[in-house]
């Protein structure tokens, strides 16, 4: 870990909400539905599929988890009246999971049946280790009554294999990442080249056993192995997609996909929360502040 990096993130919090804006700025669509709108419609218009994101986590009260739940279904019902190709991603514990397993799960019922009417699907997000068993079981059980939902699997995880084996088949759809989370490595592999290798094998594993994949990195190495695979096995378009954060450059590389004819979706992040959220990022995974300043002087 670069400690300079470190030592920016612990002090983060210390500076003024007006300075850390602009590092923010180009990975979150503002603060309300209505901004974010504008920023899913303009990337509907380039080609890009869009998930978004209400940011916020760990609420406290059944109260706040009910608020959030009542946000997402404003979200959905605008992204049904504008007609756009965006579905939406929660996190567990901004539905409740910290007040409680019902609290969060009959809140994404309600967000699933909503999603149901408005043609939409829902993406549990993976949040840390402590939750990765409540995550999957809340997928399991909204799997049994809808088919409009997926899940989301690290592949940093030693247990992930076994987790896609047990949850492989037909009807599963899972966004594959390499966890954004700083782990034990009694939990997590911290080998970046074995993680790139889990993060392979489990993708084609999923397809392997008839599964969507949402093969959500920008790391090219994993992208152009995993696109020389589907090649090779010919595996038609409509059976996996890339998923990639709003606002990181690829230099061009997202273009190239679509001509291609992948479907590419981005997940754009909005809310009034993202102050409290780039800092709990920035402190969880310094690495990014490298990433940030690498990419001021680069290009979409
Ligand atoms: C669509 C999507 C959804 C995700 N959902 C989850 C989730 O539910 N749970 C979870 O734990 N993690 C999630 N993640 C985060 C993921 O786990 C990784 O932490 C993140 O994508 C960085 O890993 P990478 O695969 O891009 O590879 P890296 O090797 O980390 O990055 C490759 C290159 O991409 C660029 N880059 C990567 N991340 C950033 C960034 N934040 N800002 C600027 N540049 C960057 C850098 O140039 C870097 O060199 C998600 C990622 C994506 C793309």
């Amino acid at each position: 870990m670069n400690p300079l990096n470190s030592l920016i993130a612990a002090s983060l919090p210390l500076f003024p909400r007006l300075f850390i804006k602009p590092f923010a700025k180009p990975y979150v669509a503002g603060e309300t539905i209505d901004e974010a709108i504008q920023h899913i419609k303009a990337l509907n218009e380039k080609g890009f599929a869009v998930t978004t994101d209400i940011l916020g986590e760990h609420v406290k009260t059944l109260d706040e988890a009910e608020n959030v739940t009542h946000s997402y279904i404003d979200l959905l019902q605008a992204i049904k009246e504008q007609d756009l190709d965006c579905h939406i991603s929660i996190k567990p514990t901004h539905l409740g999971l910290d007040v409680g397993y019902d609290v969060v799960r009959d809140n994404l019922f309600h967000l699933l049946e909503t999603a149901k009417t408005t043609g939409s699907f829902v993406r549990i997000d993976m949040e840390n280790s402590p939750y990765t068993d409540a995550s999957i079981k809340l997928y399991l059980e909204a799997k049994l009554q809808f088919e409009n939902v997926g899940q989301v699997i690290q592949a940093c995880l030693r247990r992930s294999w076994d987790d896609i084996s047990r949850l492989n088949g037909g009807n599963l759809n899972v966004r594959m990442c390499k966890g954004i989370y700083r782990e034990s490595e009694t939990i997590a592999y911290h080998d970046s080249k074995t993680i790139q290798t889990q993060f392979v094998d489990l993708v084609k594993q999923v397809i392997n056993g008839g599964g969507y994949p949402a093969i959500a990195t920008h790391d090219i190495f994993i992208i152009d192995e995993i696109e020389e695979w589907l090649v090779e096995n010919k595996i038609s378009n409509d059976r996996f997609e890339f998923q990639v954060l709003y606002g990181v450059p690829m230099d061009g590389k997202l273009e190239v996909l679509l001509e291609k004819g992948y479907t590419v979706r981005k997940y754009v992040p909005f809310g009034k929360d993202w102050f409290d959220y780039s800092i709990r990022r920035l402190k969880e995974n310094p690495k990014i502040i490298t990433y940030v300043f690498k990419n001021m002087f680069k290009k979409d």
